[in-house]
């Protein structure tokens, strides 16, 4: 009788657990795959906020890749920065990450840590920690 009872329990619960597993796998998958970022720019003076904005990008979507951080205003101007870039106080970051990019700039929107943000025909990205926007 008992061990009639736990089968009839296993068979109830076993589809509510494939179900929720189903539905969270890959989410919990993403919690456990390492961040990978190759910083290409100085990294020391980027804020907390960015780096942990990062590393879940990093998660969801694979290698980033980032091409720019603090640019010197001469710099910001032959790259065709804005005169008040984030850039020129190390607030800001471009990066590549592999990923469809409506789909990445979609989990971008979703992130609190980011404020402006926006992607780029050349095919990276940008993120600040300033109001948020988009352009
Ligand atoms: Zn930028």
């Amino acid at each position: 009788m008992a061990a009639k009872r736990k089968i009839l329990l296993g068979a109830l619960i076993a589809p509510l657990f494939l179900t929720a597993c189903a539905g969270g796998a890959q989410g919990f998958l993403a919690m456990l795959r390492p961040p990978q970022i190759t910083w290409n720019d100085t990294s020391w003076c980027t804020p907390i906020e960015l780096k942990i904005a990062l590393n879940k990008i990093s998660r969801k979507f694979g290698p980033i890749k980032v091409h720019s951080t603090h640019r010197w205003p001469l710099e910001n101007a032959r790259k065709g920065g804005k005169k008040k870039s984030y850039h020129l106080s190390c607030r800001a970051v471009d990066f590549s990450v592999p990923g469809r990019p409506s789909e990445v700039k979609a989990y971008i929107r979703s992130l609190r840590e980011v404020g402006g943000y926006s992607h780029y025909p050349r095919g990276f990205y940008h993120i600040d920690n300033g109001p948020r926007r988009t352009w």
